[in-house]
């Protein structure tokens, strides 16, 4: 039996156990998928071996602080700064970002228009994500940032024009999700209209408070559940793979 898992500090409440235990029982693998919380990051290659890793997903607050602890790492995830997959091969640990195909995904479906400017909220690891899809398509973003050093705009500094200019909004920040479900970014909603398309990556609530907001004004939304769907999808091809790979190279 292959046993994979999810590495946190905080993990209640998982969409990914839920989705590849549906997905184990139901294709019959023969496989597990365990929720892990541990304490300190530097643990990481000791509960590996204990638990016996095939591969894992890594979650908050370990996506960045995981890194020093890998032996490789893929270009996508090097390029982001941030692991949210980790395949175990022969004794050694690879990090992947598949958060960055639940993005690219996300915003195939949306439609985003390729001359769209982008605005996105937040500058954490799935801020990095973003900027790093929408680099790649050549769509120009500006950052807001609660900090004026680290983002283009502070959520004081925004003004109506400024978002009136950028037609796609991203929020990749963590407000508005439950259980703070009432709270929205600080923006100028009346600036926002038709023109704009609001991507929340945010999946709980699926309408959240921002969502809302802007669809009231016209605005095309689309929530973080195809992102999260895809992301674990993509982590299962990772493994599904390197296993494919060892079983050819180890059994005649
Ligand atoms: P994070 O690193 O904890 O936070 C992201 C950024 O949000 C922070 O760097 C911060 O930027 C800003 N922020 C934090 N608290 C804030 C507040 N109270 N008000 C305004 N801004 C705040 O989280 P993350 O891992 O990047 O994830 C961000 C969001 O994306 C979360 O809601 C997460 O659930 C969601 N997410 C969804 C998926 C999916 O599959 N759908 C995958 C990954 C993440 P500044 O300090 O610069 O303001």
């Amino acid at each position: 039996m292959r046993h994979y898992g999810l590495i946190g500090r905080h993990l209640s409440h998982s969409f990914s156990a839920n989705f590849f235990r549906v997905k184990f029982q139901n294709e019959r693998i023969d496989a597990d998928y365990t929720l892990i919380e541990i304490e300190d990051i530097a643990t990481i290659r000791d509960v590996v071996i204990e638990r016996e890793l095939s591969g894992f997903n890594v979650t908050i607050p370990y996506k960045e602080s995981i890194i020093p602890y890998l032996d490789e790492l893929s270009e996508e995830a090097k390029a982001v700064g941030a692991v949210n997959c980790v395949v175990v091969r022969g004794g050694r640990l690879v990090g992947y970002n598949t958060d960055i195909t639940g993005i690219e995904a996300s915003l195939e479906w949306m439609d985003v228009d390729m001359n769209a400017r982008a605005l996105i909220l937040g500058t954490g690891g799935a801020a990095k994500a973003v900027q790093y899809v929408l680099s790649k398509y050549n769509l120009a973003y500006s950052t807001v940032s609660r900090d004026k050093e680290r983002g283009d705009y502070t959520y004081e500094g925004l003004d109506a024009d400024s978002v009136a200019r950028h037609t796609l909004i991203i929020n990749a920040t963590p407000v508005g999700m439950s259980p703070n479900k009432e709270d929205a970014p600080i923006l100028p909603y009346d600036a926002i209209g038709a023109e704009h398309k609001v991507f929340d990556l945010i999946y709980n609530p699926a309408t959240t408070e921002l969502l809302r907001l802007t669809k009231e004004r016209g605005a095309a939304t689309m929530n973080g559940i195809l992102m999260l769907q895809t992301q674990a999808i993509a982590s299962w091809h990772i493994w599904q793979r390197a296993y494919e790979e060892f079983k050819e190279e180890n059994i005649c």
